[in-house]
């Protein structure tokens, strides 16, 4: 099994703490390069901004006579936040968000705006000065403003994220971006103490929350035999109100990784989805399956790149999902990177030679 503990917590702190609002990934693909240079053998960062490592197998290398199989394991860089738009005056701003938000969540919330980590507060009008007909109807995206106070300065274009911090709270990891940090953090580790048997090439992408943008050109780049996406889940795992059991809980905290069979914008790959759920029985990892629903990670794009690309996702899953903070627990993790990192150790050309 892969190493875990405070150097991995560490990691996925560093990684939550910076934002990364589509569009404007570089303060993780800092982190990401710093972090995977030493064990890549060709890293590039494309023209939309994803970091493309490629560790080469042994085939590349002449230890072994057979060729490479290309696994593309992606993980996403960007987190769910807020645009800039137009400049009201008095240090208030319009904005837009980035990403699917429910904006009844959003007021009384602290952000920080632009590169500068301008602080700021998104503001709407008092509940005691609205009359009884607004009080019981959503406050709509344009009655809310970004306030930054009459020094601050912003301008359109300019993103801003959830100013909370990373917290460990005994099993539980929290923070603003769990969607999709433990994801780049997994593929970090993965890379590290990759196998040498396969061409392992990790996509840390851009764009995925406004449409699965950057994985679709990283699997271009690739051409990989099968791949992982490997992303954050909501686990709508609360009781019900009327006492009645949760039947619709998507996922559970504290059951392990979760393997899609399907979503939003993917049917997974059946052989793919069997192949993790053996590799998990054997090597004795917890896991379960993702409700099939609504919502979708990078394999949407990936699948269909190219001619076709076998694919599959596994999520690590969090409560609370893209709002200022969500839950995830520390245990969760590590059985996902354990499952993982079993699988690369598992898979082998005849996984997908028949369909
Ligand atoms: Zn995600």
């Amino acid at each position: 099994m892969p190493t875990f503990g405070n150097a991995q917590l560490k990691l996925l702190e560093r990684l939550c703490n910076v934002i990364a609002i589509s569009g404007d990934e570089g303060e993780v693909r800092k982190i990401v390069l710093e972090e995977v240079k030493p064990y890549a053998d060709e890293v590039k960062v494309d023209a939309l901004g994803n970091v493309l490592a490629t560790k080469f197998g042994r085939a590349k290398n002449r230890t072994r006579p057979r060729a490479p199989f290309r696994v593309m394991l992606d993980a996403h860089m960007d987190e769910v936040g807020f645009m800039i738009v137009a400049d009201d005056g008095e240090g208030l701003y319009r904005f837009e968000t980035i990403g699917g938000m429910d904006v009844r969540g959003l007021v009384g919330k602290q952000v920080f705006v632009g590169k500068e980590r301008t602080p700021a507060v998104i503001g709407a009008r008092p509940v005691h000065l609205m009359d009884a007909d607004e009080r019981t109807k959503k406050v709509p995206l344009d009655a809310l403003r970004i306030d930054v106070g009459p020094s601050g300065k912003a301008k359109p274009g300019d993103r801003a994220g959830f100013a909370t911090r990373f917290r460990r709270v005994g099993q539980s990891i929290m923070s603003k971006s769990i969607d999709d940090r433990i994801g780049v953090a997994t593929l970090i580790e993965l890379f590290r103490q990759a196998l040498p048997d396969i061409d392992l090439c990790a996509a840390f992408s851009v764009q995925e929350e406004i449409g699965l943008r950057g994985a679709k050109v990283a699997a271009q780049y690739f051409n990989p035999d099968l791949a992982i996406a490997i992303d954050s889940t909501p686990a709508n795992d609360l009781p019900l109100h009327d006492g009645s059991e949760n039947m619709t809980y998507n996922t559970k905290l504290g059951f392990g990784p979760a393997i899609y069979i399907a979503d939003g914008s993917t049917l997974h790959d059946p052989r793919l989805v069997r192949f993790l759920q053996e590799t998990a029985e054997a090597e004795g990892i917890p896991y379960q399956f993702r409700q099939p629903g609504g919502g979708g990670t990078d394999s949407g794009a990936i699948q269909r790149s190219l001619a076709g690309i076998p694919t599959v996702s596994v999520s690590v899953p969090h409560r609370y999902t893209h709002s200022p903070i969500s839950i995830s627990r520390v245990e969760d993790w590590k059985n996902t990177i354990n499952l993982l990192h079993a699988a690369l150790k598992r898979v082998t050309p005849q996984l997908i030679a028949i369909r």
